[in-house]
């Protein structure tokens, strides 16, 4: 007999509550196919209730200085760091990602979000604009009032704080909706949110559906902006509930990143970063590298070593220290993952290694959603699986022949979010940089993150920008005071 499985609570007017359902939806362990955890499956009744409880709130939260709201956050970073150890192993067993990735990556980078917005708390300002003939604007930037944070299960803990941190810092209350597949870490979170004092209301944590409390949060008369992390279709249906009703919204949605590989690169850094870009997280980071494309005359050398490193990656159990490769986050998406490769065999690609599911001789993992990182090569540009996000471990490897051919396969998806280059031709990397389409590119590096840099990215992948002050002026609405003193 296995232990009970842990009931997840949500988070509303500063308590832990059952939901008004009393219903529960099952939360997987994805390493070991298990129920371990309950979450609940909240409903309107609760949302009611977390949008009175954030409604009162928000007289006394956007009153408090901006130090004394700096002070909270601080707190908060501080106890994540001291429970540290424990929200790793959470975050790894509730999403089967490696610890080691969880400790490493995903942990500290909560208490840097909550740190990094509580320094912007008291740093953000506003702009004055002088008329000469005898006028001055200045520009009021005060909080929303109650708004909605939802984000998704690859990063739970960390696209959670990266959305509340500075949502809080700038005065708002906050509605957050962690994915269903991941609550855990959100909910240990609520309980630091309580020791700490976080005013009751200021922050509500609901757990359930997106379709569900989702859809309702998103469309909730209270609700003045929602700032969204999750896939593109997804995106598209908030984006057709929220228009009419002209909320604020931020849109972080998918990719299909390139990454660009000219020979004259540094070899050995190239292929390491690249084995990261692709396969960090199983694949399951919005801005891994999917899509390797390499100079022709490289190319061949590029697929030996590079397969060499992949067959080599350690694919186990996520709490073993030394593992590289988790689970994938649930049965479905293993599934999906696994249908995309079929469709890449139609389409004619040659898999070069993996391909399928991997059960591991290991007595806990036997029945956990493991598949062994996937490369594929030998299809065009313009087919599916060079097209729709995988989100899995699975890359695929095309040759290009000169710079023209590479930007423009770099730039024939509907997605436009992050791309890697590498070259050591100074004046090729920032021709090809200003040509690419996407959001973030990296040159000679991958995933090396500065917090007050804009995070986001252009056409299907989303709508307006995260980070340093693009993520404090979403947060607050802009209001000019005219006053004319001649
Ligand atoms: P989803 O779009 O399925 O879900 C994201 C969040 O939205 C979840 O909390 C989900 O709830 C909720 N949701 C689902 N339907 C609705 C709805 N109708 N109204 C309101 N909320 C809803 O994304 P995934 O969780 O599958 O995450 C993977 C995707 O996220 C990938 O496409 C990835 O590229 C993208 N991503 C983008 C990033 C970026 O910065 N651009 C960063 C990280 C990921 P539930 O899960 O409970 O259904």
């Amino acid at each position: 007999m296995g232990a009970s499985p842990i009931r997840i609570r949500n988070y509303i007017g500063g308590a832990l509550r059952e939901p008004a359902s009393r219903e529960y939806l099952d939360d997987f362990e994805p390493a070991t196919g298990r129920v371990y955890a309950l979450t609940p499956e909240s409903d309107e009744a609760d949302l009611a209730d977390a949008c009175v409880a954030a409604c009162e709130a928000f007289a006394g939260w956007r009153a408090t200085p901006s130090a004394e709201r700096a002070r909270l956050l601080d707190d908060l970073a501080a106890r994540v760091e001291a429970e540290a150890e424990a929200l790793a192993r959470a975050e790894s067993i509730d999403t089967g990602k490696p610890i080691r990735l969880a400790r490493d990556v995903d942990i500290p980078r909560v208490s840097a979000n909550l740190r990094f917005f509580a320094a912007a708390a008291t740093q953000f300002a506003s702009e004055a604009h002088a008329m000469e003939a005898g006028a001055i604007n200045y520009t009021l930037r005060q909080p929303h009032g109650v708004v909605a944070c939802i984000s998704p299960w690859n990063l739970p803990l960390y696209l959670l704080s990266w959305k509340i941190a500075p949502a809080l810092a700038a005065g708002n209350c906050v509605i957050a909706k962690p994915s269903e597949l991941t609550p855990m870490t959100a909910w240990l979170f609520s309980k630091l949110c309580i020791e700490a004092g976080v005013p009751a209301g200021v922050l509500n944590i609901l757990h359930g559906t997106g379709p569900r409390i989702g859809h309702a949060l998103v469309t909730h008369p209270t609700v003045r902006a929602i700032s969204f992390t999750g896939g593109t279709v997804t995106g598209r249906h908030i984006a057709r509930d929220a228009g009419p009703l002209f909320k604020k919204l931020s849109l972080e949605l998918g990719g299909k990143n390139p990454t660009i590989v000219f020979g004259d690169c540094d070899w050995e850094k190239m292929l390491a970063t690249s084995l990261r870009s692709a396969f960090s997280n199983q694949g399951q980071v919005c801005l891994c590298g999917s899509r390797i494309l390499v100079e022709a005359a490289v190319y061949e050398r590029f697929c030996d070593e590079f397969v060499k490193r992949v067959r080599a990656l350690r694919v186990g159990d996520p709490l073993n220290p030394d593992t590289e490769q988790g689970a994938l986050v649930s049965k479905t998406h293993l599934e999906k993952v696994q249908g995309c490769v079929a469709r890449a065999r139609e389409e004619g690609g040659r898999i070069l290694c993996g391909g399928a599911q991997l059960v591991l001789d290991d007595e806990r993992c036997a029945r956990g959603w493991f598949m062994s990182p996937t490369v594929i090569e030998g299809l065009t540009p313009d087919c599916r699986t060079n097209q729709e996000e995988i989100f899995g471990p699975v890359v695929t490897v095309q040759p290009f022949v000169d710079e023209d051919e590479a930007v423009a396969q770099a730039n024939c998806t509907p997605y436009g979010l992050a791309a890697s280059l590498w070259s050591s031709d100074v004046r090729r990397c920032h021709r090809v940089a200003a040509s690419l389409e996407a959001g973030i590119v990296w040159v000679n590096t991958w995933m090396l993150r500065d917090l007050r840099t804009p995070m986001g990215g252009t056409k299907a992948s989303g709508i307006g920008r995260e980070g340093g002050a693009e993520a404090m002026r979403f947060f607050t609405e802009p209001k000019n005071v005219c006053i004319d003193y001649a």
